[in-house]
């Protein structure tokens, strides 16, 4: 424990952020670096709990308390290699996850917790600028082969660590980068690509092997994968999106988040937005041939449709864009502000959040149900319709009521759809390996996260459903020690 009185002294900051009126001209990262100093006194407010309950919270089990204490003692080259013990890729959940170690911190109990997340980034921020992160190939080769289908976090941690134990790894991708959801889901502002690339190349250097635009069912069959590699690990995503049920769907300008935000995370990589990418985005119109319809939020109204981190991702977009007007909706009433006490410490806590592109501006409006959608006379929606609802709980399940009364009509140009995901695309890849799926509509597996085919594993969304980039790290190791194993026993 760095300073036993840290947490006393000491109050919880926010890494500092770049002004509104800046940031929402541009791209590029929202948050800036935590000076130095103030860092310090940040890892100086950990307890080192003798049950460190930020250890129960990650599901990574992140050793948070000891490069807490690594930071405030400035030994920054040991909290490095602490880190990466138990996350291959730290500058991915040092921007990106929503920190569930930090609702768990004790110091939350009465306090604000430990800003665990912001000594996470500058951790791995240091090592890379230190030049202490370079490439660690294998001293030795098993010459057994694994092919990774899909490259977002899940495929990549696996790839990372089966290609450390001396397995050959092929990364197998549809689109046309690697990355997933990193690549063609997150915004730039959220995380620039550049540092996704930086973490590829390391991992091109250490041997692993990508293979883009090549759709496992469709380029190369799941029966000549099965007979040219001794392993195979699904990591397939769970991207199909939950769809809009209500007249008008089909009008244009209604869309799926993800076609909106890929076409986006493509121009900012100075690719041709309206190209095939690849990325399995249902696509709601304009299919024909390889270009695509262009979707824009430049001067028009806009609804987003899902109030929870996708349609905020679609909200800074949107800003960007520079749109008329934009509004996110959402079925759920208002969170409360403070813990409500079916949710106690150390659950996490479902309060009111704001994101940073919400301090950025749009209405959100809350316990709302859109009811039908109508458009001009070229087919092209204009106006939303919809009523307020009242949550009603019988036996744990909710349903929502309409309010009398309550019906509204919104102007919108453009509806974007971001209402979760149901689960993996049924794809030909799984028909052809025929692997069963659960009652989930996700891929089954057993405990050593093997599907009933022989050989051939699941991790990530793909078997999970639609979660968190840090659940996608940690079932990707998790499948990979139990490849690992498996294949040392053949
Ligand atoms: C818009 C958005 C924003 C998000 N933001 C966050 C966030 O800020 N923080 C957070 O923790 N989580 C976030 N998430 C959730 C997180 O991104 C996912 O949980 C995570 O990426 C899942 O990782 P994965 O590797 O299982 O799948 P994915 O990232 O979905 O990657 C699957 C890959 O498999 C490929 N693939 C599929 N089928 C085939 C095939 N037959 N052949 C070859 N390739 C194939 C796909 O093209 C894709 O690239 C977000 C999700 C969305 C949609
Ligand atoms: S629970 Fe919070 S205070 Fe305790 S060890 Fe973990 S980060 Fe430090």
């Amino acid at each position: 424990m760095g300073k036993p009185t840290g947490f006393i002294e000491f109050s919880r900051g926010k890494p500092p952020s770049r002004p509104v009126t800046e940031r929402i001209g541009d791209y590029r990262h929202v948050y800036q670096a935590y000076p130095i100093e103030d860092l310090t006194r940040q890892a100086a407010r950990c307890m080192d709990c003798g049950i460190p309950f930020c250890h129960q919270g990650c599901p990574l089990g992140n050793l948070i308390p000891d490069w807490n204490d690594l930071v405030y003692k400035n030994n920054w080259r040991a909290a490095i290699e602490r880190l990466h013990q138990t996350n291959n890729f730290p500058e991915f959940t040092g921007l990106l996850c929503p920190a569930p170690c930090e609702g768990s911190c004790v110091l939350g109990i009465n306090k604000d917790p430990v800003t665990i997340k912001s000594i996470e980034l500058s951790i791995v921020d240091r090592a890379f600028a230190e030049g202490w992160i370079v490439p660690e190939p294998p001293v030795t080769r098993t010459w057994k082969k694994v092919a990774v289908i899909g490259s977002g976090p899940a495929g990549l941690a696996a790839a990372a660590q089966l290609n450390r134990a001396g397995h050959s790894v092929t990364v197998f991708e549809k689109s046309d980068r690697v990355g997933g959801l990193l690549r063609y889901g997150i915004p730039e502002f959220k995380m620039e690509k550049r540092v996704l690339d930086r973490r590829l190349d390391l991992m091109t250097a250490e041997g692993v092997a990508f293979r883009t635009r090549m759709n496992v069912g469709d380029d190369v069959s799941a029966e000549d994968l099965r007979r040219d590699f001794d392993a195979i690990l699904l990591a397939g995503g769970a991207g199909h999106p939950r769809d809009l049920n209500v007249p008008g769907r089909q009008l244009r300008g209604v869309h799926f988040a993800m076609e909106f935000l890929t076409q986006q995370n493509r121009r900012c990589q100075g690719d041709d937005a309206n190209v095939e990418s690849g990325f399995p985005v249902p696509r709601s119109l304009g299919e024909g041939g390889s270009r695509i319809e262009p979707i824009t939020a430049a001067g028009k109204h806009v609804i987003i449709i899902g109030g929870g981190d996708t349609g905020a991702d679609c909200l800074g977009t949107v800003h960007r864009q520079g749109a008329a007007s934009v509004s996110q909706l959402e079925l759920l009433p208002t969170p409360p502000k403070q813990r409500a006490d079916d949710n106690p410490w150390p659950l996490w806590p479902n309060i009111f959040r704001t994101s940073s592109a919400h301090e950025e501006g749009g209405d959100r409006v809350y316990a709302v149900a859109t009811t039908e959608l109508t458009g001009d006379a070229s087919g092209h929606v204009r106006t939303l319709h919809g009523h307020k609802v009242s949550r009603v709980v019988t036996n744990g399940r909710s349903s929502f009521e309409p309010l009398p009364g309550s019906e509204f009509e919104m102007k919108a140009d453009l509806v974007l759809l971001a209402m979760g995901f149901v689960g993996p695309e049924k794809s030909r890849m799984l028909t052809d390996l025929d692997v069963h799926l659960n009652d989930r509509g996700t891929v089954a597996r057993d405990e050593q996260w093997m599907t009933n085919v022989p050989g051939v594993f699941a991790a990530g969304d793909m078997q999970r459903g639609q979660s968190l980039i840090v659940w996608a790290i940690d079932d990707g190791r998790r499948a990979a020690a139990a490849i690992d194993q498996f294949l040392s026993a053949s």
